[in-house]
């Protein structure tokens, strides 16, 4: 595993830090050789209507997480469930005239998967649901009563009993006091020992789905479901917990004083992480009220500019939704796109040189170019000035190929320390103008500027690739018609105007004007229209 990281020419990839809720202190998170495999759990939706741009910034989030420890050579293990019986679940289940919350779950669940997809989120390696898992939610019950600390209310209903666990609230840092006169205020429980206490198991009402349990038919409370399943699929501890911040109390709580009432001898998650809101007008963007479906905004808007802007700000900041910001992040990744294509023009693409062959070319020009990479990543970690970490008398193709490398250094920097997306961002974008510079100044025709513009190239790709963006195979799936004709996809007039040259181009064909013919096709190509041959003659393909 070490190997991996030994191979990056630009040094050595700096330790992951991660800042721990619980503690609230930031601390370095084992080398691979010491853990070579990370769980990750993170809470998901309860699925009972389309989501908001507020409920994808920990989807695309944690997508980058995920995409860094690989990097780092780590295997990742990600689990993410859904939430398919609560009382939200079946509230809603009602008021939309649906007779069966879980089939209800089903529908949503599935647009999730589409929204998820059109957002390029990886998909998770299990997606588990509470109603495939009432069993063993029954089970670890009875363990936590076993242990003695849950009972049976007067109700029938299985309750926790917080007062047999002083730990409580170590994650959000509240007062036990606070939390008891807040319950009395807003609700009485007769069939409750302590206010405070909450249901692991809730005795059956008419109307709602039921299971049998030792303590007579009923349902899962909602927060026994992240202790059951976290340890199924990941065991009783594991590295990571991820969710929305405003899941610590009392979900997260919750879920610790479960998991150490079920398994006292086991750690639970190691490391928690909750990601800010995305908030409209300073305002947490609610499910209800003023919220923006994510397949509303899609529908004319790039949904690799929605990943930028939920990776503009650092996770643990919140970051506020406007359109002018998308609109902003539009031209900006217009502006990576444009550098993209001036170098995928200058290199006239050589199959040798497709982007995946990049560390290899790099290896190669480091070799010719007797670049000391240790003492590069010495001078780097001991933040040495830029201007002094190479020779003063560069080429043009010196100068690239070492920014290149100093950026790519930085933005892993930014990555490793607590997941910084938007210093990382910033890295990608002051590339994109180094790059621009030097195609200004580069020759095509020279091998050595040739190998330097790869190099580039192959640095833009990986930065792209681990924020999620420059995408091509995946289309916009919700873009309108408008839409797609603006971003270049063909239609309307451009694609009059190619039908009307490429019957020009027939023409010159016919009179052996090969010149004027290929020069059509040549220029046809520039604005993305591939002219490819068929058994009904030749026809536009627009790239
Ligand atoms: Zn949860």
């Amino acid at each position: 595993m070490e190997q991996i990281m030994e191979t990056f020419p630009w040094g050595r990839l700096p330790r992951i830090k991660i800042y721990n809720t619980l503690g609230r202190k930031e601390s370095e998170f084992p080398t691979v050789d010491e853990h070579p495999e990370v769980s990750i759990y993170v809470c998901g939706p309860t699925t009972y209507q389309f989501v908001h741009v507020g409920n994808m910034r920990g989807p695309v989030f944690f997508d980058v997480v995920r995409k860094i420890f690989s990097i780092h050579g780590y295997r990742v293990r990600f689990v993410t469930n859904f939430t398919d019986i609560d009382d939200k679940m079946i509230a809603e289940a009602e008021k939309q005239g649906e007779d069966d919350p879980i089939q209800l779950s089903a529908r949503f669940v599935h647009e999730y998967y589409t929204d998820l997809f059109a957002l390029g989120v990886e998909p998770a390696d299990f997606y588990p649901k509470v109603s495939c898992h009432v069993e063993e939610i029954i089970k670890y019950i009875q363990l936590i009563m076993d242990n003695g600390h849950a009972y049976i209310g007067g109700d029938g209903s299985v309750y926790f009993d917080i007062p047999s666990f002083p730990e409580y609230l170590k994650l959000s840092g509240r007062h036990m006091d606070d939390l008891l006169d807040e319950s009395r205020q807003t609700e009485i429980v007769e069939a409750k020992r302590d206010p405070r206490d909450f249901a692991l198991w809730k005795a059956a009402k008419p109307g709602e789905p039921q299971w049998p349990s030792p303590w007579g038919p009923g349902r899962p409370g909602w927060h026994i479901e992240c202790s059951v399943m976290s340890a199924f699929y990941l065991g009783p501890s594991f590295d990571i917990h991820g969710g929305g911040q405003e899941l610590k109390f009392p979900h997260h709580e919750n879920e610790i004083a479960q998991a150490k009432c079920g398994h006292p001898d086991e750690d639970f998650a190691r490391i928690w992480m909750h990601n800010e809101w995305v908030t409209l007008d300073g305002a947490k963007m609610a499910k209800s009220g003023r919220s923006f479906k994510i397949r509303d905004v899609l529908k004319d808007t790039d949904p690799e500019v929605v990943r930028l802007f939920l990776l503009s700000a650092h996770y643990r900041k919140p970051v506020d939704f406007t359109f002018d910001k998308l609109e902003e992040l539009s031209k900006a990744k217009g502006r990576i796109v444009e550098v993209f294509n001036r170098l995928a023009e200058f290199l006239r693409w050589r199959a040798e040189e497709r982007p995946e062959n990049w560390l290899r070319i790099w290896r190669h020009w480091d070799e010719g170019h007797r670049i000391d990479a240790e003492a590069f990543d010495r001078k780097m970690n001991d933040g040495a000035p830029v201007e002094d970490i190479f020779d003063k008398e560069q080429s043009a193709a010196e100068t690239l190929v070492n920014e290149t490398r100093i950026h790519l250094h930085t933005a892993h920097t930014h990555f490793a320390d607590d997941f910084n997306t938007q210093g990382a961002t910033g890295e990608l974008f002051q590339l994109v103008n180094r790059i621009n510079a030097g195609l200004e100044v580069m020759s095509s025709e020279n091998p050595d500027d040739r190998h330097a513009a790869n190099i580039a190239l192959g640095g833009l790709v990986h930065l792209t690739d681990i924020l999620g963006i420059l995408r091509p195979e995946r289309s916009n799936l919700y873009a309108t018609e408008e839409a797609r004709e603006h971003t270049g996809t063909g239609g309307g007039d451009a694609e009059k105007l190619a039908d009307v040259l490429l019957k020009v181009r027939e023409a010159a064909r016919a009179g052996r004007n090969y010149e004027l013919s290929d020069l059509i096709r040549d220029m046809l190509a520039e604005i993305g229209a591939e002219v490819r041959d068929s058994k009904d003659g030749p026809k536009i393909h627009w790239k």
